[in-house]
């Protein structure tokens, strides 16, 4: 069993926190007293099921803190091995899910995240393959996605009379089935108004006909809401800025849609995302390669097994075509090597590999019923929790209405910066001097 003193640097930092937090003012810590209640409502409400901090290691640390939009971190140093550490984590993950988790209060403030000074082996799994605490984080990057997918969509005038159809048909199916509750409700706002921003034109024009100015419409209808993170990229967050990001946080978009949708309405969820590609994403590489794989799928799908299982199988093929360019090319991020997913480290029941005996290569057989299995838990709800952080808003251009009648009221109780970040603050003081504590009464006790 290791103890602190197999760490004597750690020996003093066993629950010590180094708080990175740069107060505005001191304003931050007024309003503590008025709210105080709410606050104690919500941290009441966690069950600390969840990991909301962000995990740094010495990897990550440098380009995530500088990289991070935010303007305040608070890391937290432990180890994972000391009882203090672990009493002590519910607490700060309550914090932590004020500002870091689906149902952040104030998303977009502080990064809460921690660093595991005692962690040794973190490159034993693949990056890319994505254990089950970092998909949960993937919510905020299928709300990215779509946001940025409608930006490019309204700025390059891609909305025209040939592209309705399809978007609209993309649209039904993200309102329904979106991870995000604001997304869903935020895309259901868009589909009301449809016809008055982009009327029917029943002359030959084909051109891009919405009534408001292109940045008006992202104005007035933010698809994900005003919040949604911008920049953040968490889960798809690759190790340079031009990898990863868009399209990874397109793919768990897709993905996770695929999971949602019923048997009745898997064909149609296929076509939706088929014409949504083919019209609207921006690589002509790849809308051309998934264009191809949509022509040759075993379509009417008629369950939603199968098209989970022709999505997956067909990311997989890209994967594997990727896997040799990348390699040749060095293009891809080394760090998150593309690979035939899910790998046997996060699903062991999922497949099985037997050795070609005339090309010693080794081959892959899928257990298509345990990947099906692996891919309903894994792209869930219970995986992707949704934000119940919802957006209302009014328009004032004329002829659009934007009703908040439909805005379902949040649940989640409202506690301002100032207090939840003085709250930070105590918790943290108060494990350090927890700590203080202990060494000084251990101290004592070896003295007598
Ligand atoms: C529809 C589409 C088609 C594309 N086609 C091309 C192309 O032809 N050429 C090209 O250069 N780039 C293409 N791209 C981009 C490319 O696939 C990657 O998205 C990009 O290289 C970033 O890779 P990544 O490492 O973030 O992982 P991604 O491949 O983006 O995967 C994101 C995450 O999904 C999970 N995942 C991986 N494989 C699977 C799977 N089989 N099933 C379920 N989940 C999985 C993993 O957790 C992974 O981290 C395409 C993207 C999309 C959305």
């Amino acid at each position: 069993m290791p103890s602190s003193t197999d760490y004597p640097h750690l020996s003093l930092l066993f629950v010590m926190m180094v708080l990175m937090i740069v107060l505005p003012s001191f304003e931050a810590f007024t309003g503590v007293v008025g709210h105080r209640r709410s606050v104690l409502r919500v941290l009441g409400d966690g069950d600390g099921s969840m990991d909301y901090a962000l995990d740094l290691n010495s990897s990550t640390f440098d380009s995530v803190l500088k990289d991070s939009p935010t303007s305040f971190a608070i890391v937290e140093f432990f180890a994972h091995w000391c009882p203090a550490c672990r009493n002590y984590k519910p607490h700060y993950e309550k914090v932590a899910r004020l500002f870091n988790g689906p149902n952040a209060i104030h998303p977009g403030m502080i990064l809460m995240s921690r660093v595991d000074c005692a962690m040794k082996n973190e490159d034993t799994l693949p990056w890319n393959a994505s254990d089950p605490v970092q998909i949960a984080r993937a919510i905020y990057d299928t709300e990215e996605a779509t946001a940025q997918t409608f930006d490019i969509l309204t700025d390059n005038k891609w909305i025209t009379q040939e592209t309705r159809a399809p978007l609209i048909m993309f649209l039904q199916l993200l309102a329904a089935h979106h991870p995000s509750k604001r997304c869903r409700k935020g895309t259901a706002e868009i589909l009301v108004n449809f016809d008055d921003l982009w009327p029917l034109n029943t002359s030959n024009s084909s051109q891009g006909t919405s009534i408001m100015q292109t940045g008006d419409v992202t104005k007035v209808f933010p698809i994900c809401g005003k919040e949604v993170p911008r920049g953040y990229w968490i889960f798809c967050r690759g190790s340079r800025n031009e990898t990863r990001g868009y399209s990874c946080g397109l793919w768990i978009l897709l993905h996770a849609l695929s999971v949602r949708v019923g048997d009745g309405e898997a064909q149609q969820a296929f076509i939706a995302t088929c014409d949504f590609i083919h019209n609207f994403f921006k690589c002509e590489e790849c809308r051309r390669h998934f264009h191809e794989m949509c022509s040759s799928a075993p379509s009417p799908f008629r369950t939603a097994r199968s098209y989970v299982l022709w999505l997956w199988s067909s990311h997989n093929k890209v994967n594997e075509r990727l896997m040799a360019v990348e390699q040749e090319w060095r293009t891809g991020d080394s760090r998150y090597p593309k690979m035939l997913w899910p790998p046997p480290q996060i699903c062991a029941s999922c497949s099985t590999s037997t050795i070609k005996p005339k090309t010693g290569n080794t081959k892959l057989n899928w257990n298509e019923d345990e990947v099906y299995n692996f891919l309903k838990q894994h792209y869930s709800i219970s995986s992707l929790s949704p934000p119940s952080n919802d957006e209302t808003g009014k328009s004032s251009i004329k002829g659009v209405s934007v009703s908040d009648d439909a805005a379902s009221s949040t649940h989640a109780v409202t506690v301002p910066v100032s207090a939840a970040l003085a709250i930070a603050l105590a918790s943290c003081a108060f494990g350090a001097l927890a700590c203080f504590w202990r060494t000084q009464q251990k101290n004592r006790k070896q003295k007598n």
